[in-house]
């Protein structure tokens, strides 16, 4: 581990996650629920880390993808309500049951395995139900003439013996997009997972505790989406378009060193490919993150990195373990100086659009061999390492 220090690491700035955990919470309102959503690593900051933090300020529940990932908050500690978003093996169950996981209910064929399971294993499993209302992923389709075979499916869900249903969801599409026709569909999912709730529990005569949809567009943009909770990711880690209007602060700050610097007569080409020809004596520096760290080969010779005295191009191909910079203009730094690939200084947002893709890639990319850096008060508090050894 001290290892691999001053070679790549990410800074996880537990402050930063308190402060947007405060700040969205104010900007929905005391009176809705706050879920945070955790899934892959906590868009690799750290799963357990991170619940560790929601769970001490106080947040009403946490969002997973798997049973695995529901398991490792359990055994690190976190007794919050988890609930799992994706499917779980019937085989599962009982692991669910007794660890106080819920899970979601996406269809009829689920809710009858889930059923059969907690029945035969005599315990009660509690479930949210999912509602498809126009994302056509997961859950009751539920739009058009699905509606009432939608309904009347939910219905039979609840009613299952050995499943409690707690709440009902569903996602949106585009509420993260500002153009007039995403608006549309958005407003069209909205109403129709308010027709669905309506209708079922009509028919039911019982209310569901917990009604959620707001994702990261939804709790940025639309109070109507609020209902009990809402249930953003991005935005708690400080990332994506809304984060700076919100005042939210970007939670990872991915630091490289230099390892070596050179300098190269003009006219010489570098790294795999041949992209980049020098086009005059170029001083040159190498870093120690490649696209096995969770750099973009798409990105190679069209981005920038932050030294502390300004930014360096980045040329030529990014290789797996290493990449060049151009320190031509920048004399003063030297081998052993810290370079940010994005965070605080270099916003992760436009890292991501320069390489046709969205923030969420970018942190979930950076791999196991990362080590994450814990800071809270401004001091270390922990330090991870994925590898085994
Ligand atoms: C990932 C996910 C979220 C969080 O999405 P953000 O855009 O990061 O806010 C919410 N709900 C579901 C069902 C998800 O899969």
């Amino acid at each position: 581990m001290e290892s691999t220090l001053r070679r790549t690491w990410a800074e996880i700035d537990l402050d930063a996650l308190a402060h947007n955990y405060h700040t969205l919470r104010a900007h929905v309102g005391a009176a809705v629920k706050f879920l945070g959503v955790v899934k892959a690593d906590a868009y690799g900051h750290g799963a357990v880390e991170v619940s560790r933090v929601l769970q001490e300020l106080g947040a009403d529940y946490l969002a997973v993808s798997s049973v695995d990932e529901a398991m490792e908050l359990r055994k690190n500690g976190i007794t919050m309500p988890v609930l799992i978003l994706g499917h779980t093996p019937r085989e599962q169950v009982g692991l669910m049951i007794e660890h106080h996981i819920t899970q979601a209910v996406t269809c009829r064929a689920k809710a009858v395995e889930y059923s059969e399971e907690a029945v035969r294993c005599g315990g009660e499993l509690t479930v949210h139900i999912k509602v498809d209302t126009g994302m056509s992923r997961l859950g009751y389709l539920c739009a058009g003439r699905h509606f009432e075979t939608g309904v009347q499916g939910i219905c039979d869900a609840c009613a299952m013996p050995g499943l409690r249903a707690e709440g009902i969801f569903t996602h949106f599409a585009v509420a993260d997009e500002e153009t007039h026709s995403s608006d549309v569909y958005t407003a069209g999912q909205l109403d129709l997972f308010n027709e669905v709730i309506r209708a079922v529990e009509e028919r039911r005569g019982e209310a569901f505790t917990l009604h959620h949809c707001a994702n990261t567009g939804a709790t940025a943009g639309w109070p109507e989406t609020y209902m009990d909770m809402v249930r953003p990711g991005l935005l708690l880690y400080g990332c994506g378009d809304y984060a700076e209007g919100l005042g939210l602060q970007p939670v990872m700050t991915l630091k490289t060193t230099v390892s070596t610097i050179k300098v190269y007569d003009e006219g010489t080409s570098v790294s795999y490919g041949r992209l980049y020809t020098t086009p005059c004596t170029t001083r040159m520096g190498v870093l120690p993150y490649g696209y096995a760290d969770g750099f973009q080969r798409s990105l190679s010779d069209k981005c920038a990195l932050m030294t502390d005295y300004g930014a360096a191009p980045q040329r030529g191909r990014i290789c797996m373990d290493m990449c060049m910079i151009d320190l031509t203009d920048l004399p003063q730094v030297d081998v052993g100086d810290e370079v940010e690939i994005f965070g605080k200084r270099l916003s992760v947002n436009d890292l991501a659009a320069l390489g046709g893709t969205i923030p969420y890639e970018l942190t979930c990319a950076v791999s196991k061999r990362v080590p994450r850096i814990y800071y809270r008060n401004g001091e270390e508090v922990g330090r991870e390492l994925l590898l085994r050894f």
